[in-house]
């Protein structure tokens, strides 16, 4: 990763919008800027970017030895637990006039600052960094596809795996190994909802046992080499009803006219008006409850969101789910989710597991 052009990007901007500093703590946009992944502790840790100044990362001494020096990019200062470390922070931009705090700051912190720095105005990081954020580069772009393929492996191996009888707890708990065994640093959510549960989008997983005709959906994703995976897959024990293979059908043309839908140049709500589009054809537009799609990147959720109201157009590198559902409570639901990048060339699918409604024991 290319840092000090990460770092010089984020300056312009800074310039262009008139923020004095932008103050990182423990998060993406540290991790992002520095390649310094903080334990987040209580603690501080902050990198400082000043306009027109060196920018330096301050960590707690204790923490020292974990970071990765890239003098090119930041000094490394360390304070002791005798100091105040807010007030080391003061002293580098006394003078601020429009202070950026990433989004992931505590409000401890932000309150501390406010105190320390009464004359500055505050605004929030992301005005500054998600756009650059958003945007990857080849090498995140490979490591969000090395995501995929080890979420699309696992996709691939449920479908020839019983899952009669077994809890939603039961499958959480082997979608999380299977994450972890596939290379992923952490595993940062299964979502198991079988029959009526998968009418909640975010089921918590339950004791429920799986039973012929369930469907069963699997949202799952983690985190590889710091940048996060994303996966939808249903499956359905026994036979499949009729009323829910209409319903699969329907979203699956959804789901693949919204992937084609993200092309360069389409605003992002576009997008999510393409998939409700075609739900409404077959008068299912009230069962989807959510938007199409997020970003992902360092992040699972991140800019650009596709939902109404976002009329950032799509540009090379975005990178984002389209994830279209139907749901009916007390019944069952259905959702389809592939991780997309937005390319010249067309949208390109970083998953490629099969997305039919597999049958499985
Ligand atoms: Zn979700
Ligand atoms: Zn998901
Ligand atoms: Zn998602």
């Amino acid at each position: 990763m290319n840092y000090r052009e990460r770092l010089d990007r984020t300056r312009q901007r800074m310039d262009t919008l008139g923020v004095d500093v932008l103050l990182a703590s423990c998060g993406p946009d540290l991790t992002y800027l520095t390649g310094y992944e903080a334990v987040p502790l209580e603690r501080l840790t902050a990198l400082i970017l000043a306009r027109g100044d060196e920018s330096t990362l301050l960590v707690p001494r204790l923490e020292a030895a974990r970071v990765e020096e890239r003098p090119d990019v930041f000094n490394l200062e360390t304070w002791d637990e005798d100091e105040d470390p807010v007030e080391r922070v003061a002293a580098h931009v006394r003078s601020a006039q429009i202070v950026a705090v990433a989004d992931h700051a505590s409000a401890r912190l932000l309150l501390a600052l406010q105190d320390a720095l009464p004359r500055a105005r505050f605004i929030r990081a992301s005005l500054v960094t998600s756009p650059l954020r958003a945007r990857k580069d080849e090498a995140e772009i490979s490591r969000l596809q090395a995501a995929a393929d080890a979420v699309d492996a696992i996709a691939h191996g449920l479908r020839v795996r019983p899952l009669g009888g077994r809890t939603e707890r039961d499958i959480q708990r082997m979608l999380i190994e299977l994450m972890l065994d596939a290379g992923h640093d952490r595993a940062n959510f299964a979502i198991v909802g079988t029959g009526p549960n998968s009418a909640s989008p975010h089921h918590e997983p339950s004791d429920r046992r799986v039973e012929a005709g369930d469907v069963v959906l699997c949202d799952f994703g983690g985190t590889m080499r710091g940048y996060c995976s994303d996966i939808t897959r249903m499956f359905v024990v026994g036979e499949i009803r009729p009323e829910v293979q209409d319903a699969y059908d329907a979203l699956s043309v959804a789901q693949e006219t919204a992937v084609s839908a993200a092309t360069v140049g389409t605003p992002c709500e576009d997008v999510d008006a393409v998939a409700r589009g075609v739900l409404a054809q077959s008068a299912f537009a009230e069962q989807f409850i959510h938007r199409t799609g997020h970003g992902i990147g360092l992040e699972a959720h991140e800019d650009p969101y596709l939902v109404v109201g976002n009329d950032t157009r799509l540009a090379p590198g975005h990178s984002f789910s389209i994830e279209p559902g139907i749901y009916f409570p007390g019944q069952f639901g259905l959702r389809i989710e592939d991780i997309v990048v937005a390319d010249a060339a067309g949208p390109r699918r970083l998953n490629s597991a099969a997305r039919d409604l597999a049958v499985v024991e």
